[in-house]
């Protein structure tokens, strides 16, 4: 070892960002590099964030964490996607689901084949030809990789979990690890006054902490980021006007749904979250289109079971910070930015994060390139899962409020102008290599949301008639006979965590 390398990593914030980043840092460094974590117990954590997309399955895996064990620990349930009511329309819904719909067939997507047998006047969904779909309706769920022989994948799933559970059980984890845990409240943050770099934190209690890395998972607050090194804040709301959200628990209700529910309102959307033990709750709407008290009010009007906890109010602005990394300070979780959370990406954003930043870990030095290729990859990351949670307020049919209004009529980035002009007129989806979002996914929210795209590919046109309906009828055989062989969804969880 040199006397260049990073000796010593500093984490501020206990939240999910903290715990994650200090249990991956401490699996993956050597020992020679210490981790610590400061968090205090007069700040609570957001305490919410129960939703996830199948990328955590990978961040088990790197941990080493077994799922039937997580699943358990965290009370969770399978997610295998999530349904959108209201969105395209009032009355209409559709599923998001984290699998392919149909088969491609000689590398031209399914959508192409069934948009030809839309023309030719069959009457069927997307969705019927969607094995997620099926198993989601029918409340059942197992681990199924692959369909037999058929080429179809089997099931992509993610989990939802109770917030405060996962901290735990990660921290558990993280500190069995090697990480050292300093319960304090973080006063001040002092910079070396030649280089501007973060030298140490003050603890309200008197202890100063050094380091040589510090990561910032302060939250909202963004101690050190912004507090401390004043990078600023690039503000999306114009195109996402969503900035409040009240989140309450309610009792659990059975059958134990495998998605998410989003159901639009009038200037916003509420989440309904299946745990093994209640359900989350949450409305995220704009106040500048709706008052606190009537988010309040639809959002209790609309739970299915009592409320077992008080509403909790939380405000955010989404955005990003310009800079996620700077100096030799790195924001990581709700200190970074905010999306909100309707496509349940900050868990991953956190977690890409933190791979990335081991990726390109630095020594003392804290190398330039190094820090504008992680800056790079994390803005580029950023604004296309934006584009992607723009692109269900934007493509909607709704006129019914002023939200709705301007949601519909509003400039959106010319990103996403071109993948829309792209997909209306030739069904084609162009998917940058940093997107996070699939093809299938880009495809279901369109198709979702009622935008129908006016033409396919010639190569749909290889298959006959006969062929094409011959396609069409052995995928839905396929599905129907994969379907019925899972067992309920309750069953997968009681057979596997003890329910
Ligand atoms: P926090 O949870 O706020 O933690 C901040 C930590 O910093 C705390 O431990 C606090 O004690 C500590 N701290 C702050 N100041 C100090 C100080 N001065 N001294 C010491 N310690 C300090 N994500 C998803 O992936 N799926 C979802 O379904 C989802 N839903 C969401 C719904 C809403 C309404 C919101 C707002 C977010 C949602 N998220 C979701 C995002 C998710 O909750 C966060 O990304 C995640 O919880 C990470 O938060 P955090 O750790 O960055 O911050």
């Amino acid at each position: 070892m040199t006397n260049t390398q990073i000796q010593k990593i500093v984490i501020v914030g206990g939240g999910t960002a903290g715990w994650i980043s200090a249990a991956a840092l401490a699996k993956l460094l050597p020992p020679s590099i210490s981790v610590t974590l400061i968090e205090s117990d007069s700040i609570a954590t957001v305490g919410v964030g129960e939703a996830t997309i199948p990328q955590i399955r990978r961040l088990n895996g790197m941990l080493g964490l077994n799922e039937n064990t997580f699943l358990k620990a965290t009370k969770g349930t399978i997610k295998l996607g999530i349904e959108f009511s209201n969105w395209g329309k009032i009355g209409e819904s559709y599923l998001h689901t984290f699998g392919d719909v149909g088969l491609n067939l000689s590398n031209l997507q399914f959508h192409h084949y069934w948009k030809r047998a839309q023309e030719e006047g069959k009457q069927s969904s997307l969705w019927d030809y969607s094995l997620h779909h099926k198993v989601a309706y029918s409340n059942k769920f197992d681990r199924l990789e692959r369909i037999g022989k058929t080429g179809m994948t089997g099931l992509s799933y993610a989990f939802h979990f109770d917030a405060g559970l996962y901290a735990r059980f990660l921290r558990n984890f993280a500190e069995t690890s090697g990480v050292t845990r300093i319960e304090g409240f973080v006063k001040q943050t002092v910079l070396n006054p030649h280089t501007g770099f973060i030298d140490h934190v003050k603890l309200e209690n008197g202890p100063q902490i050094e380091g040589d890395l510090f990561i910032d998972c302060s939250g909202f607050r963004g101690l050190l980021i912004d507090k401390a090194l004043g990078v600023s804040y690039q503000d999306w709301t114009h195109w996402l006007p969503c900035n409040r959200a009240i989140a309450v628990p309610s009792q659990s209700t059975r059958p134990l749904v495998p998605y998410t529910k989003s159901i639009a309102h009038t200037a916003g959307w509420q989440w309904r979250i299946p745990l093994q033990h209640r359900t989350g709750n949450g409305h995220v709407y704009s106040d500048q289109f709706m008052q606190d008290e009537t988010a309040l009010e639809i959002l209790l009007s609309n739970l299915d079971g009592p409320p077992i906890a008080d509403p909790n109010h939380i405000r955010f602005t989404t955005g990003r910070r310009e800079k996620f990394w700077h100096k030799n300070c790195i924001s990581i979780g709700l200190s970074s930015g905010f999306l909100e959370p309707l496509e349940s990406t900050s868990i991953h954003l956190i977690q890409s994060n933190i791979s990335r930043l081991i990726e390109l870990l630095p020594t003392q030095k804290m190398e330039p390139a190094n820090i504008n290729e992680y800056n790079r990859q994390v803005s580029k990351e950023y604004e296309l899962i934006r584009d992607f949670i723009i692109l269900h307020y934007h493509c909607t049919q709704r006129e019914d409020s002023d939200f709705w209004r301007y949601c519909k009529n509003m400039d959106i980035p010319d990103s996403l102008k071109q993948k829309l002009e792209l997909f209306s007129a030739t069904g084609r989806i162009h998917k940058e290599p940093e997107d996070l979002f699939r093809e299938a996914s880009w495809v279901q929210v369109m198709i979702g949301q009622g935008l129908i795209p006016q033409s396919y590919h010639a190569m749909a046109d290889r298959l006959s008639t006969d062929q094409l309906e011959k396609f069409l009828a052995d995928i839905d055989a396929i599905i129907a006979q994969a379907e019925a062989q899972l067992p309920s969804h309750e069953d997968f969880l009681t057979r596997n965590c003890q329910v």
